[in-house]
């Protein structure tokens, strides 16, 4: 007699976390140094997108192999 209960929220809306938009560069990383540009220019741009892919790169690259 009661419908089914359903989400009270869309499924689809991922919460998005400070750390997918935290940023560790390294210095002297020229890959991190690009990113992070990237990283602040999307934050002022409120591209939330870019903010989260500069933030993947520094995450992801990896670090070490070049002076
Ligand atoms: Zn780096």
């Amino acid at each position: 007699m009661t419908e089914p209960s359903r989400y009270p929220e869309s499924p689809v809306v991922l919460p998005l976390d400070d750390w997918l938009y935290e940023a560790h560069p390294v210095a002297g990383c020229s890959t991190c140094a690009k990113a992070v540009t990237a990283l602040e220019a999307a934050k002022k741009s409120g591209d939330a997108n870019a903010r989260f892919e500069a933030a993947r790169i520094v995450r992801r690259h990896p670090h070490g192999a070049t002076a």
